[in-house]
C-alpha cells in the first residue's frame, strides 16, 4: 500500500540537495545588485558546474534555449533566518507584506529563482561553464537546479502582478567625473564593458527605498568585480561616478 502524506510528515518534510553549480558574478555584496534579473543586461556571469554535475552531458542541447531558469540558495542571507512579514522596497520599504507574496530573500526556504540569458556553454579542461547575462546574483551563489525558460508556458503576458506590475524606474542619468573617466581607461583592458555595467546599475538607484527620488549628500561605495566604485547622487535624477579603484588600492589613493 502506498504511504499517504499524513503517515510520515517528518520524513516528507526534509530534503537534502547538493549544489550543482556556483555563480561567478560581478556583484560582490548585496548592495547595488538589481532587485530582479534582466534589469542590468550588461551584468555578465558564469554558472560553473561542480561535482557530479560538472559533466558536459548534463547541458547537451541547452544552447537551443536563449534563457534559463536558475534555482539557487540565498546563501548570503540564509543565516539571518526568515520572517512571515517583510517590507518590499517596491512599497517604499515601510509597508509589511506576507513573505510569500514577495521575492524577499528572507523566506522559510531561502530559495531564489531567476531567468537569465544564456550566452554560450564552454567545456575547457573538463570544466563545463554556462556563460550568462542579466543576472541578479551574488558572487558564490550556490545553484541547485537549471531549467530551460519556455515562453509558451512561462510568459503570461496578461498576468496580474499586484504592487510589482511594472518594471521599477531606472531613470537616473549617470555621468563620470574626470577622475572616474581616467580610472575607466586604466581598467579598460581588464573590464572593457565596465562603464555600461556601472551606468545600468546606478540608473536603478541602488539606495535604500526611503531615499529613492530624494537628493542626498552621502558618498556611496559599491563593489563590482574587484573594484570599489564611489558615487554620489546630485539633484533628483543624476548620479556622478567619482572614482573606480581596485579594492586594495583604496587605502593608498
Ligand atoms: N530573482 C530572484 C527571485 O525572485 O527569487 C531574486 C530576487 S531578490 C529580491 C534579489 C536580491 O537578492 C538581489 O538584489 C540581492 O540583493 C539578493 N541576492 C542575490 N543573490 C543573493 C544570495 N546568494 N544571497 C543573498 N541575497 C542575494
Amino acid at each position: 500500500m502506498s504511504k499517504s502524506y499524513d503517515d510520515s510528515p517528518q520524513e516528507m518534510q526534509s530534503f537534502n540537495f547538493d549544489a550543482i553549480g556556483v555563480i561567478e558574478s560581478p556583484y560582490q555584496e548585496k548592495f547595488a545588485i538589481p532587485r530582479q534579473p534582466n534589469l542590468v543586461s550588461a551584468a555578465k556571469g558564469k554558472v560553473v558546474l561542480i561535482g557530479a554535475a560538472n559533466n558536459a552531458e548534463l547541458v547537451r542541447d541547452i544552447e537551443q534555449f536563449s534563457h534559463l531558469w536558475l534555482l539557487f540558495v540565498f546563501h548570503g542571507t540564509q543565516a539571518q533566518g526568515w520572517k512571515p512579514l517583510v517590507r518590499p522596497p517596491r512599497l517604499g520599504g515601510n509597508v509589511k507584506t506576507g513573505v510569500l507574496a514577495t521575492r524577499s530573500t528572507f523566506r522559510p526556504n531561502p530559495i531564489g529563482m531567476s531567468v537569465v540569458k544564456l550566452d554560450k556553454v564552454t567545456t575547457v579542461n573538463k570544466q563545463t561553464i554556462l556563460h550568462i547575462s542579466g543576472l541578479d546574483l551574488l558572487n558564490g551563489t550556490p545553484i541547485v537546479d537549471i531549467k530551460p525558460y519556455v515562453p509558451y508556458s512561462d510568459a503570461i503576458i496578461d498576468a496580474n502582478a499586484g504592487f510589482a506590475q511594472t518594471q521599477p524606474n531606472a531613470d537616473l542619468s549617470v555621468r563620470f567625473s574626470q577622475q572616474a573617466q581616467n580610472d575607466l581607461s586604466a581598467h579598460f583592458d581588464e573590464y572593457s564593458e565596465l562603464s555600461l555595467l556601472i551606468e545600468q546599475v546606478l540608473a536603478q538607484d541602488p539606495r535604500p527605498a526611503y531615499k529613492q527620488g530624494k537628493s542626498d549628500d552621502k558618498i556611496y561605495g559599491m563593489s563590482l568585480y574587484d573594484l570599489n566604485i564611489t558615487w554620489q547622487v546630485s539633484g533628483l535624477k543624476q548620479v556622478e561616478v567619482l572614482g573606480i579603484n581596485k579594492q586594495l588600492e583604496l587605502s593608498t589613493k
